[in-house]
Formats: C-alpha cells, sequence, structure tokens
C-alpha cells in the first residue's frame, strides 16, 4: 500500500494534513486528514478497518473528474490503485465477461476491448476517471451508459469491511444517477466490475457526426469498434477542454427532465428549444442550450468561467478559489430558472467544508 504521497505544505488544515489539489481535474486546492493508495482489495479492506477503529470517515476518489472540492475534508481519503483486468470470452468466443477492479483508467479499459475487436464500450471512449467511479453516475455518452453493459459489481461495505455482489438491477440506475448517490452514498468501496462485450458488430453511430468520420475512416470496410472509438475520441476532443489543460470536471449540470406538459409550454415561446421525448413520456432538455440562450457561453468571472465552446463546462483557469466557482454556478442556474422556470441540477459530487 501507497500511504500519504502527495503534496504537503498548504496554508489551511491540521500540519499533519495531505493535500487533494493533484486529486480533482478542476484543480482547487484542498486537504484531507489523511490519504492512501491500496493496492489490492485486502489491502483497502485493512485500511477501512483502521480507520474505523480510529473512528474516523472514510472517502473514496478515484481520478476526481466529477468532484468540486471544498477546502478541508475532515477524513481519510482513499484511491483505489488495485486494476487487475481479466477478459474471458464464452465457450463459442461470440462473447465475453470483463472482469475489472476499480483503480484502472475508464478510457484504458474502453481502448484495450476496442482494440481486441470487442463491441459495446466503445461510444465511453476518453471519459476520464477510474472502472470504479463509473457507476456512481452511470456514465454515459454518444447514446450508450454504463448500465447497458454492466453484468454486476462488487462493494465492499465502509463500516465493516465485508465484501459482497450487487446486480445491475439493485444499483438503481437511471440519468447519471444510481444507488450510490441516493442510500449507499460514501457508504460503500466499489471494488471491481463485470461487464458485458461482444463480436457482434454493434455500432452506434446516431449522435453527433459520428457516421460520417467512421465511414470517412473506414472507406468503404465495416466499421470496427476501435473507428468507433477513435471517432468519438475526435469529435469530443474537438468538443470538450482537455483538463490537463484547463481546469473542469465536464458537464457541470445533468439535462434537465421535465413532464410533457412543461415542455409543450416551453416550446410555445422558444419553438427552437432541442427537446428530446423519452421511454416514460418525460422529455429532456439541453442544459448547455439554455445557459447559451441567457447569454452565458464563454462569460469569464475572475479565476472561472464558462467554456466558449460548451455552455455546459465551468473551467478553472488556475489561481481562483472554489467559491468563485460555487457563485457563478449559482448565477447559472438562476439566470436559467428566471428565464425558463427551470431548475438545474449539479452533477459533479460537493465535498468537503469551507474553512471556519
Ligand atoms: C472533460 C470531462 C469529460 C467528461 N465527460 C463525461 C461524459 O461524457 N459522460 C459522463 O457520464 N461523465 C463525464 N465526465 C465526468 C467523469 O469523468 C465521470 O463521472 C467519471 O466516472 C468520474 O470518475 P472519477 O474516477 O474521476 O471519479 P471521482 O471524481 O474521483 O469521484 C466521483 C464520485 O464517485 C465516488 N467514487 C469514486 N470512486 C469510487 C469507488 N471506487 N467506490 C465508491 N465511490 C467512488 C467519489 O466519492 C465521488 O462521489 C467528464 C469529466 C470531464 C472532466
Amino acid at each position: 500500500m501507497r500511504g500519504a504521497s502527495i503534496g504537503r505544505g498548504e496554508p489551511s488544515g491540521p500540519a499533519s494534513s495531505v493535500s487533494l489539489a493533484a486529486c480533482n481535474t478542476l484543480g482547487f486546492a484542498a486537504r484531507a486528514r489523511s490519504f492512501s493508495e491500496p493496492d489490492s482489495i485486502e489491502a483497502a479492506r485493512q485500511q477501512v478497518l483502521a480507520v474505523q477503529t480510529a473512528n474516523e470517515r472514510l472517502i473514496v476518489i478515484g481520478g476526481g473528474s466529477n468532484l468540486v472540492l471544498l477546502p478541508w475534508l475532515d477524513a481519510h481519503v482513499m484511491r483505489p490503485a488495485f486494476d487487475a483486468l481479466t477478459i474471458v470470452p464464452s465457450q463459442d468466443g461470440l462473447s465475453a465477461t470483463v472482469h475489472v477492479e476499480a483503480g484502472r483508467r475508464w478510457h484504458d479499459l474502453v481502448m484495450t476491448l476496442a482494440s481486441q475487436g470487442w463491441w459495446g464500450l466503445e461510444n465511453l471512449a476518453l471519459i476520464p476517471g477510474c472502472c470504479g467511479a463509473a457507476p456512481i453516475q452511470n456514465i454515459g455518452a454518444y447514446g450508450v451508459e454504463l448500465a447497458d453493459h454492466l453484468l454486476r459489481l462488487e462493494v465492499m461495505s465502509l463500516e465493516d469491511g465485508s465484501c459482497r455482489w450487487m446486480s445491475r438491477d439493485e444499483c438503481q440506475f437511471g440519468y447519471r444517477d444510481s444507488i450510490f448517490k441516493g442510500a449507499l452514498e460514501h457508504r460503500v468501496l466499489i471494488t471491481r466490475l463485470e461487464l458485458s462485450v461482444t463480436r457482434e458488430a454493434t455500432p452506434r453511430l446516431g449522435y453527433g457526426d459520428l457516421v460520417r468520420r467512421v465511414s470517412d475512416a473506414m472507406s468503404g470496410e465495416l466499421p470496427t469498434p476501435l473507428a468507433v472509438a477513435n471517432a468519438v475520441i475526435a469529435t469530443r476532443s474537438e468538443k470538450l477542454p482537455d483538463p490537463a489543460v484547463l481546469g473542469n470536471a465536464g458537464s457541470f449540470f445533468k439535462n434537465p427532465q421535465l413532464p410533457a406538459g412543461q415542455v409543450e409550454a416551453l416550446l410555445q415561446r422558444y419553438p427552437a428549444m432541442p427537446h428530446f421525448v423519452q421511454a416514460d413520456g418525460s422529455v429532456k432538455l439541453a442544459a448547455g442550450w439554455l445557459i447559451d440562450q441567457c447569454g452565458l457561453k464563454g462569460v469569464r468571472r475572475d479565476h472561472v468561467g464558462i467554456h466558449s465552446q460548451q455552455a455546459l463546462v465551468l473551467v478553472h483557469f488556475g489561481g481562483g478559489q472554489v467559491s468563485e466557482l460555487l457563485a457563478l454556478a449559482a448565477e447559472v442556474r438562476d439566470a436559467v430558472v428566471t428565464r425558463f422556470g427551470v431548475t438545474l441540477e449539479q452533477e459533479p459530487r460537493l465535498l468537503g467544508a469551507m474553512p471556519d
């Protein structure tokens, strides 16, 4: 197990605290009581028990790409470093079960499978973060969600270190939602996932200009999962800022899902408003469009702003405070509710506390 190895020496928090600045893609300074990176599930269990004995709180993080960290986290922070991957083909070789541990980078998993010709996860290429965090908000992109391919997952209780498997139904997946944002929030560590993939060609190219990109790349040949993944990467790279260059946590707000009657009334006033009817009859709106209509795309407020290509992405230019970002998020929410009567819900998880 690697111990409290990340940077020390920032001003706030007790002397023995550790910096989490490198652990969140927004890049805000934050500190926690202590930190560990267990390199096996058994080492994680030992750490859970030690934290319990010390009567401290334990928070699990992954790549920090869906987090807004407040300056002080009064907790032990654990980042799983176990990342084993096994692909077990079925007897006829036409499908496979993928066993992957929490610490593996999600994008690495997608590219390993796509380059070996397995279909399933290719539309989810380039989503930052770790496999253990993927079920938390049921990651999704380009018409595919994790839940479409998850068979089951294993969780470890943060109370007593015991492990159990949960079926897909038990995870209560929804749009950017699961039981891990509700009843089980911060109560379990997701240790490993089992996913299904197939050799049967199942390209899903109905979003953006994936069809054009893939057909250009294949020049008449049938598409491959790798060609689809590369088309997704090219599309995303054009639209989304790279967190290594510009601090961000991806989409800052969920696309609101509203009753059909409310959307009809809005369409009377805004006929051009993009809207997507869902299987249950509700209608999803594009939060980015609503924000753009409020004239906020590309605005800058000191050290933070709204990305000029993508109104859903709040960015940190560096050197700022998390309070600036939260003030901008409140400004966006107020503008959208005033103009459209629609309340936006924040997507990244808020962790920690402001100093007294
Ligand atoms: C540029 C960019 C693009 C993005 N695009 C997309 C996208 O297209 N679709 C999408 O769905 N998301 C997207 N995201 C959001 C983010 O990448 C995903 O939500 C990702 O799954 C977060 O993984 P992480 O390891 O960084 O989690 P973290 O941010 O570290 O953690 C997120 C939450 O999960 C919890 N958690 C983390 N690991 C575990 C674990 N092993 N067990 C229990 N709890 C855990 C944490 O406590 C926290 O509450 C994007 C983010 C960025 C920065």
